[in-house]
């Protein structure tokens, strides 16, 4: 399982002599492990290959420390590959553009993802780390049990959100969202739109417009870290359509595996900027690629 790489690794490293150098040989066994446990991840099959490849380039030839075990060195080789995949640009990590108020953010992703939970969620954590003032504001015209929703956790975090005003349009929200966020002296302003159940095209056309109101100053992806490569189409989609600035992978408080993350990164380009662990408001940590590389390495 993908769980004890690190194991197998080791395990099929220590039944070697120990040598002097890895040889060939030597990384293409580890390598075909690594590649069934990622595949096993749910990660896809050309983000596996390109790992595969990054790691056989670095493992051949190395010369073998005589303090570790060959097993040892290869998965250290694998672990920091996996961070070096998973971080990016480790400047975006955790942050968020907020400045010249009111700073909108985009939330985006499809329902039950867990978006209006990491809206608010992210307010409480501008309010309480950034000192901003957040005024959130959600768009779903279609479901008032989601707009209640994001009220009542407005009121439990103590942030305010905007007022419902029933038989608006999403375009008709935004700009009062917008005024009341300027007027008000607001710092950011969120717009948690309506969630789909796969990509529609007419909610996207719907978010689209949004987006062209808003000129959002970042737009969040927030989908389940527990659907592996769905998460990954997911997030092309919604990149290839509205433009994403970055990715928050939720339930990762869940057994997944870490595949998303890693394909998350490779594939879309674009940063994982927070990790969902649990419903509670403040179950929202800043990516670190070094304890999921951890936990897929087992
Ligand atoms: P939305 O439809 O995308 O707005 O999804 P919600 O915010 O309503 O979340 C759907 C469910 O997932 C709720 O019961 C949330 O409490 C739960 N949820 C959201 N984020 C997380 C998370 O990081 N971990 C866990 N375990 N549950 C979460």
């Amino acid at each position: 399982m993908f769980e004890n790489l690190s194991d197998r690794l080791s395990g099929v490293f220590d039944k070697l002599t120990k040598q002097g150098a890895l040889s060939e040989d030597d990384v293409k066994t580890a390598l075909r492990e690594v590649r069934v446990a990622l595949l096993e991840a749910d990660v896809s099959l050309p983000v596996a290959r390109d790992f595969v490849k990054a790691v056989e380039a670095k493992a051949t030839g190395q010369s073998v420390t005589k303090s570790v075990t060959p097993g040892q060195q290869v998965v250290k080789i694998v672990h920091d590959e996996l961070v070096h995949f998973l971080a990016g640009d480790e400047a975006d990590i955790g942050a968020l553009k907020v400045d010249n108020p009111p700073a909108p953010i985009l939330m985006v992703g499809l329902q039950g993802g867990g978006k209006t939970t990491t809206t608010a969620k992210l307010a409480k954590r501008l309010k309480e780390k950034q000192g901003k003032r957040v005024l959130m504001a959600s768009l779903d015209v279609y479901r008032p049990a989601a707009m209640e929703q994001l009220r009542v956790l407005g009121e439990q975090i103590g942030v305010d959100t905007l007022p419902i005003v029933a038989g608006e349009s999403p375009a008709q929200i935004t700009k009062r969202a917008k005024q009341m966020a300027t007027m008000g002296g607001y710092d950011v302003y969120m717009l948690d739109t309506a969630g789909r159940l796969s990509i529609d095209d007419t909610l996207m056309a719907e978010v689209e417009a949004v987006r062209d109101i808003a000129t959002p100053r970042e737009t969040i992806l927030v989908v389940d870290g527990l659907t592996g490569q769905d998460a990954v189409h997911t997030a092309e989609n919604f990149d290839g359509r509205i433009g994403i600035t970055g990715v928050i992978l939720t339930r990762m408080d869940g057994d997944g595996r870490g595949g998303a993350a890693l394909s998350m990164r490779a594939v879309t380009g674009k940063p994982i900027k927070f990790v969902g662990l649990g419903e509670k408001m403040d179950a929202l940590e800043e990516f670190h690629p070094e304890r999921i590389a951890g936990r897929i390495l087992g």
